[in-house]
């Protein structure tokens, strides 16, 4: 059967979800071959075998910590050479983009960014993309070389698929370009507990409705209630009452959860640009003229600071 890669977003073993769910969408096309780099890639075999990889490729070099994405894109670069994969699957996020995009140039193949579905086809895999703020929905193919196409997350269910995960070392060698720029320092955001905004199966946000920083803790505590993400309208960050890698939108992070509360926010289009491929909206907002009740599933016309504390309240009591 075909092999497909799978480019495994990991930190030190522990698999982030946008890979399991790469992996359910790989299956379609063929047998996945998972590409595990840097500190701790062997010990994501055992996962990845959990949900289908036949394999994992593994390298576990200085190099991929020590220097921005080149390395890793040697690595992919390597793994196509030595797999001839019908097609390479990343998931969509900043970096994972960019390796995806030099890998496309390296290997002479097209590029799909931010699919939000695929499907097997004879003549190669056929990419769902929102498009235009989500107005639009197109379907593209690949056409020249090996497809290289991101996902966006919570694209496809995680499902568990027993399988070999036979673990192979993947055998790479830097170029004097693969190390031309070097990291000199990390330092590691505090952890707020919450999942990742971009991950997340569900966000809730606060817009400008929220009035103050003083008043997200209630955004919040509804978020903590559901296990989600908190996002905010630019609205929102520019008058500072919530960091700005919260933001959602054409111009901050784009989501695609299950669920998305937007809180207090008008549904401009440059918001909806990142959240409007979510599955379910749902929206309180106390003018029911407000733009953003064009897309929601449900509306809440009212008062946030009324809505919101009986909702967070209702969800507890509800999970007992
Ligand atoms: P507003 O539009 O002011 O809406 C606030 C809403 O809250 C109103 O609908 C109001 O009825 C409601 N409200 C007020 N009080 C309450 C209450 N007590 N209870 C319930 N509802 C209440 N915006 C983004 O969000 N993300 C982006 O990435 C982004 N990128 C941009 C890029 C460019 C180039 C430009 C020009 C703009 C961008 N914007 C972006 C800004 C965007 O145009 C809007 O200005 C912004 O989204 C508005 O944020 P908001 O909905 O929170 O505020």
């Amino acid at each position: 059967m075909a092999e497909v890669l799978v480019y495994v977003d990991h930190a030190d073993g522990a698999v982030r979800k946008p890979t399991l769910e790469l992996l359910t969408i790989a299956r379609r096309l063929g047998d996945p071959v998972a590409v595990a780099l840097g500190a701790g890639a062997e010990a994501t075999a055992a996962t990845l075998a959990e949900h289908g990889a036949v394999k994992v490729l593994v390298s576990e070099a200085a190099e991929y910590a020590d220097y921005l994405v080149v390395p890793k894109v040697d690595a992919l670069q390597a793994a196509v050479e030595a797999v001839s994969p019908v097609a390479v699957l990343v998931p969509s996020a900043a970096e994972a983009k960019e390796i995806a995009a030099r890998l496309a140039v390296r290997i002479g193949s097209g590029l799909i960014t931010d699919a939000v579905d695929l499907e097997a086809d004879a003549e190669g895999p056929i990419a769902t993309q929102a498009v235009f703020a989500a107005s639009y929905t197109t379907r593209s193919r690949v056409s020249t070389g090996v497809p290289v196409i991101t996902v966006k997350p919570n694209s496809a269910p995680v499902e568990a698929a027993a399988a070999a995960g036979a673990v192979e070392q993947l055998s790479v060698s830097f170029g004097e370009k693969s190390t031309g720029t070097k990291v000199l320092s990390r330092t590691p955001r505090e952890s707020t507990g919450r999942p990742e905004l971009t991950e997340a199966a569900i966000v809730v946000s606060g817009g400008r409705g929220v009035n103050g920083a003083e008043n997200f803790p209630l955004i919040e505590a509804l978020a903590d209630s559901l296990g989600a993400a908190v996002g905010a309208s630019r609205a929102a960050v520019d008058a500072g009452w919530y960091p700005h890698t919260n933001q959602v939108g054409q111009t901050g992070k784009s989501v695609s959860p299950q669920l998305y509360i937007a809180n207090g926010i008008s549904g401009a289009i440059q918001h909806r640009a990142g959240m409007q491929t979510s599955k379910t909206i749902v929206a309180v907002n106390k003018d029911a003229e407000a733009p953003i009740f064009e897309l929601v599933d449900y509306g809440v016309v009212g008062d946030l600071f009324t809505v919101v504390p009986q909702l967070t309240d209702e969800v507890k009591a509800r999970k007992g």
